[in-house]
């Protein structure tokens, strides 16, 4: 029988009655003649608190007993779940990560799914066990402790599950009903977006799309998973939702699918620098070593053999980008006068697959922000998307005038 995967996120099963309707979703699915494997969060709030308590007994924990010890909310409902669908008598049961098992690399908090050997799950389809389910967001190291895929994982773990098992789809439930054009909460015209390609929604999950776990969609793309997000509080058609899937099956897209923005951001520069071979090297690197997530880079024209070099990256590494930088001119690494941090600084991004070949739309973004009156203070460009950091009071005002300016509003 065909395998379908569904994944219920925190507020899906945050009580015993959502569980219930969850459970019935899944009885569409198994009454439509699917075999199927359901991911579960923890109830919502759960695995905030088992962090807390974690940070109480043990401020510098040892990573494995963390991971024993938030991975547990996943438990709860994989079982109560199982029960829910026993009591509609759909034969069920439920799986821990390491009962499938979950293989993962060794990095507690972060771990990486490395296999998942489908016979045990296989198996018990074949003796007529209908739905798995599995705790999501865990599994087992090769030392045999238990692991977590960081937060959000369940989303991975969902993808997982329907690359091993070559399921038809990986159904995503959660709070709202698909991928949006841009923010619904900062853009009232925001609309739902019926199909996106998974390069486009990379772009927007990493720009601060909240939906799905970055690293689902980077595992969706490469074993070409499709993906739908759709609400769990609504009645669902068959095609409800968000369909994420590979960019030849969109026939029909805007240049422009969606407008993200970071609100965050910090522009640095480094004022007067040496413009001499291997200067990027000598700075960058010690900003990677010290784990900052540089984004925009520009280097500015050099006079007299001096320039400035400019970046930006979350406001939160400001302070540590600043002491790899000091370290690096105290080690006589590099040479500046001085490292100037913007801290009002927002990030807005055009994002779209259509801009491989359509041009013109750089110019559309700057000619809307110029038009608004707002400053642009760094751009930067890929195949899909063009980035432009601003100062943080317009940001809301950019979001919207972008969403406008590439009629966003309106479907293909
Ligand atoms: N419960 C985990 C978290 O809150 C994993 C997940 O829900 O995806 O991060
Ligand atoms: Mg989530």
């Amino acid at each position: 029988m065909p395998v379908l995967v569904m994944k219920f996120g925190g507020t899906s099963v945050a009580t015993l009655d959502r569980i219930r309707r969850a459970a019935k979703r899944v009885g569409v699915e198994v009454s439509k003649g699917y075999d199927v494997i359901v991911i579960v969060s923890a109830m919502s709030g759960k695995t905030n608190e088992l962090v807390g308590w974690v940070n109480e007994t043990s401020p510098l924990y040892d990573a494995r007993e963390y991971d024993a010890v938030v991975s547990s909310g996943e438990n709860v409902t994989a079982g109560l779940m199982a029960l829910t669908l026993q009591e509609m008598d759909v034969p069920a049961r439920s799986w821990q990560g390491w009962q499938v098992p979950v293989k993962t690399t060794s990095a507690h908090s972060a771990a990486r799914i490395e296999d998942i050997p489908p016979e045990n799950i296989m198996a018990k389809f074949g003796e007529g066990m209908r739905v798995a389910v599995v705790a999501g967001f865990q599994g087992v190291s090769p030392e045999g402790r238990i692991t977590t895929l960081g937060r959000g994982g369940s989303d991975t773990t969902a993808v997982a599950f329907a690359a091993a098992f070559k399921a038809e789809r990986c159904d995503i439930y959660t709070d709202v009903d698909g991928v949006y054009t841009t923010d619904p909460r900062m853009c009232d015209k925001a609309r739902k977006i019926d199909k996106i390609a998974f390069e486009e929604m990379l772009e927007l999950a990493s720009l601060g799309a909240k939906v799905l776990q970055t690293r689902s969609v980077e595992l969706a793309m490469r074993y070409k998973v499709k993906l739908r997000v759709l609400s769990s509080f609504e009645e669902q058609s068959d095609d409800a939702g968000t369909l994420v899937c590979d960019e030849d099956e969109i026939m029909e897209s805007n240049v422009v699918s969606g407008i993200a923005y970071s609100r965050d951001e910090a522009k640095m520069t480094l004022v007067s620098v040496a413009d001499r071979p291997g200067i990027a090297a000598a700075i960058f690197g010690p900003l990677s070593d010290a784990g900052i997530n540089v984004d925009m880079i520009i280097q500015n024209i050099s006079e007299d053999g001096r320039t400035d070099m400019t970046f930006s990256c979350p406001t939160e590494q400001v302070a540590r980008a600043q002491k790899a930088m000091d370290e690096a001119k105290s080690a006589g690494e590099i040479n500046f006068q001085d490292l100037v941090a913007d801290t009002n600084v927002s990030k807005v991004s055009a994002v779209g697959i259509g801009m491989r070949s359509q041009s013109g739309v750089a110019a559309k973004m700057f000619k809307t922000l110029s038009d608004e009156g707002i400053n642009i203070k760094v751009i930067a460009t890929s195949e899909i998307k063009i980035s432009v950091l601003i100062d943080r009071k317009y940001m809301e005002l950019a979001v919207q005038a972008l969403h406008d300016a590439f009629e966003l509003d309106k479907a293909t």
